[in-house]
């Protein structure tokens, strides 16, 4: 995989780049444009979901970049209502046509959903996809340990990947610490926390200025270091390119402190354990 964004190996050996790009509120008439800046950008792997309505607009995208399909790293997830093991696998057909695919790299379940008690055989369902090769690896979203323990216990492959809300106001220390024993990548989602007041925190305005950088950029470093896997959204082509130009500098120790110390325990979006809409 050709890219300037380092990769990730996942479980089961597949590459995934450390950093993407993510579609979520971009409407499915401008993700055309928006994925294509970010390819133009040297962005390889892409965060959509059957949820954002923005599959098509994305695999036009795709279609038109001319980039090599291994070249690419694309993620989609199941949406709540398609929870259940036939309507999986009904669900992940409409999302590969929807994008003009034959596999996807990476199928998430969107929301773990505790109080309909179907992600087993949903996940189920991702195992089948997953032995068919269509999609490389499979993972979830917004699991928390009890429900990776409840797959654990009735499923056979464990998942590649959680992506989890993650940023300085919302750490996760035990979740990722809980993952990471596990062999599950962390993927950060609202990585920047969705640029509201984070990113004028003046911790981190000051650690920008320090390395004559971006507040966006020192938080995406900040998690680049920890090890998460981020995937940025940004519809400004300005911001898409400031967003990958993160391999060329680091925080020091006292920076990464200073960062750290931010954390709040601040959720932005849902709580999973309630969450429960279809
Ligand atoms: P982000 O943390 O990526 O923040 C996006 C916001 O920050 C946008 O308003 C964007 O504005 C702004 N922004 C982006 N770059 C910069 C910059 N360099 N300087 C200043 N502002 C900036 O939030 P998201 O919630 O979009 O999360 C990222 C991705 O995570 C989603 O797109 C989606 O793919 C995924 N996600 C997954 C969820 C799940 O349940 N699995 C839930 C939520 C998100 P603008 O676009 O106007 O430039």
């Amino acid at each position: 995989m050709s890219s300037k964004v380092p990769p990730i190996i996942l479980n089961n050996g597949v590459e995934m780049p450390q950093l993407g790009f993510g579609v979520w509120q971009v409407p499915n008439d401008e993700a055309e444009q928006a994925v294509a800046t970010a390819l133009e950008a040297g962005y390889r792997s892409i965060d959509t979901a059957a949820a954002y309505g923005n599959e098509e607009g994305t695999g036009k995208a795709l279609a038109k970049s001319g980039v090599a399909r291994q070249d690419l790293f694309i993620t989609t997830k199941l949406w709540n209502t398609d929870q259940g093991y036939d309507s999986t696998l009904r669900a992940f057909d409409e999302s590969l046509d929807r994008l003009g695919l034959d596999y996807v790299d990476l199928y998430l379940i969107h929301w773990p959903l505790p109080a309909r008690g179907t992600f087993v055989e949903t996940y189920k369902a991702f195992e089948t996809i997953y032995s068919d090769g269509r999609a490389k690896a499979i993972g979830v979203c917004n699991f928390l340990p009890e429900h990776l323990d409840e797959l654990s216990g009735a499923t056979n492959v464990v998942p590649a990947v959680n992506q989890i809300e993650l940023h300085p106001f919302l750490q996760q220390l035990p979740d990722r610490k809980y993952n990471a024993e596990r062999g599950i990548a962390i993927e950060a989602w609202s990585p920047l926390g969705r640029g509201q007041g984070l990113l004028e925190v003046p911790a981190i305005t000051a650690i920008a200025q320090k390395h004559g950088r971006t507040p966006a950029q020192v938080v995406l470093r900040w998690h680049l270091q920890l090890g998460n896997i981020v995937i940025p959204k940004s519809v400004t082509p300005s911001r898409i390119k400031e967003n990958i130009e993160v391999f060329d500098f680091s925080l020091d120790a006292d920076d990464i402190a200073a960062i750290s110390a931010l954390n709040e325990d601040r959720r932005l979006g849902p709580d999973p354990a309630t969450f429960n809409l279809v």
